[in-house]
């Protein structure tokens, strides 16, 4: 559980010598209960304090690292709800892979899986990583495929076989890739943990209730290891949600450490409405790794667009840089349109532009990232602030046509903008952007 502020002090040098940046040491304390200093600031801390405010700095869900370069983090969670502060590491999406599959189809899955991208409002998103699945088939079979969807997609991979001896197989083929094998019982922990330890992987851990698995997970830490994930052995969806969510809740609300690693789930692939439905409680409700039963873009954009709007950081609005942004190939005589900089705006607006084949300057003043209504209400997208940008952002060097467009959600402002920008001619626009290409064909 999180330390105050006053039970943080009590471990404290206490003698406010400043070297931290703070003016006393219970200033310190208070930064440090709130997570904005690091606890190396302070150069004065006797062994205990070091060890019990070390241990209550880690986030209570543990951040378990994939891929080479770091590629996927998964856990590092600290809040229940989204709103209290941030989710910090999405759920990574993985498409699964059967090692019997025909040679031609795994090939294909696996350039679809590296080749897959989606953008929206100016990211991009990918896939993060391959399970490859053993039902059938050998042990080489297994390794041979987990080896070569290592080498052709260069993602992570989820590793996938109740059989212990396949898995320590095929570990050794992708070693280095920094994968995750699934799933470790209490009966095959020991040695799938040795395999997992020598060839760099996470380890996957399961058991029929959670007594054991909590069992479980104390050993091999104890042990001295603990890049774990867990995966929960339940019989419907209701019931895995019921378990996430009491795991994270005792991870968060009383510092539970064995049940505070990320969350694996396998998707059963058996009615593609029902999967949609589980893999969209994974995203919101606390699952780190979703493996999606094959390569289906229409799920896997939906699925993509949904994780982004929950692990935006709620606290930092999703904006663009306030400039004057030429779509197509605008000149001097090309319409001049203005909004705000929160990005969903700025993407819409830039998309509609370009939807309708008509060039045009897009002026974006700084808006702290609000919405065109919300930064007006706010004093944000003001006459006043519209037409010091225009003034300032050099717009007027690169048009000769002094015409400009306004959302017609703020239409009020056009008298008064006209009196702050001399020589314009303010003409109010649509009040949504879907309606520009009409609203370009009926004003030229
Ligand atoms: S450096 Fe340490 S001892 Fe000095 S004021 Fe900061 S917290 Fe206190």
């Amino acid at each position: 559980m999180a330390m105050t502020g006053l039970q943080i002090h009590k471990l404290l040098p206490r003698t406010n010598c400043k070297e931290c940046g703070s003016n006393t040491c219970m200033a310190f304390a208070m930064k440090l209960a709130a997570k904005k200093v690091e606890l190396s600031a302070c150069p004065y801390l006797s062994e205990e304090a070091q060890q019990v405010l070390g241990a209550a700095s880690e986030p209570p869900v543990r951040e378990v690292v994939l891929g080479a370069g770091n590629a996927v983090r998964l856990g590092a969670e600290t809040v229940l709800y989204r709103h209290e502060k941030t989710f910090v590491n999405p759920t990574a999406l993985a498409v699964n892979i059967n090692c019997d599959a025909p040679g031609e189809e795994i090939e294909a899955t696996l350039a679809s899986v590296r080749d897959y991208r989606l953008e929206r409002v100016g990211e991009t998103m990918r896939l993060d990583m391959v399970a490859i699945s053993q039902h059938r088939g050998t042990a080489a079979a297994f390794a041979a495929v987990a080896r070569q969807a290592w080498e052709n997609a260069h993602k992570p991979l989820v590793l996938r076989s109740t059989d212990a001896e396949a898995l320590t197989a095929a570990a050794a083929a992708v070693s280095g890739s920094r994968s995750l094998l699934a799933a470790a019982t209490p009966e095959t922990a020991e040695v799938l943990c040795q395999a997992a330890a020598e060839h760099g992987h996470a380890l996957a851990v399961t058991a029929p209730d959670l007594d054991r698995l909590v069992a479980t997970t104390q050993k091999l830490k104890a042990d001295g290891f603990d890049d774990l994930v867990l995966q929960f052995q339940v019989h419907s969806p209701a019931e895995h949600y019921q378990t996430n969510v009491l795991a994270r809740r005792l991870a968060l609300q009383h510092g539970f450490k064995p049940l505070g690693y990320p969350v694996l789930r396998f998707l059963n692939g058996e009615d593609v409405l029902d999967d949609a439905v589980t893999a969209v409680t994974e995203i919101t409700k606390y699952g780190s790794i979703c493996v999606l039963p094959g390569f289906d873009p229409a799920l896997i954009s939906a699925l993509m667009t949904l994780r982004m709007n929950i692990y935006t950081d709620p606290q930092k609005p999703i904006q663009v840089e306030p400039n004057v942004y030429p779509l197509g190939n605008p000149d001097a005589e090309s319409p001049v349109l203005v909004t705000t900089n929160f990005s969903l705006t700025y993407f819409i607006v830039a998309g509609e532009i370009e939807n309708s084949g008509t060039s045009a300057w897009l002026v974006v003043p700084e808006c702290e990232g609000m919405s065109v209504l919300t930064a007006w209400a706010a004093g944000k997208f003001s006459a006043e602030s519209i037409a010091g940008f225009v003034r300032e952002c050099g717009l007027e060097d690169k048009v000769d046509r002094r015409e400009l467009i306004i959302p017609g959600m703020v239409a009020q402002l056009s008298g008064e903008l006209e009196e702050q920008l001399p020589g314009w001619q303010v003409i109010v626009g649509p009040q949504e952007a879907a309606d520009l290409e009409s609203f370009f064909s009926a004003h030229g």
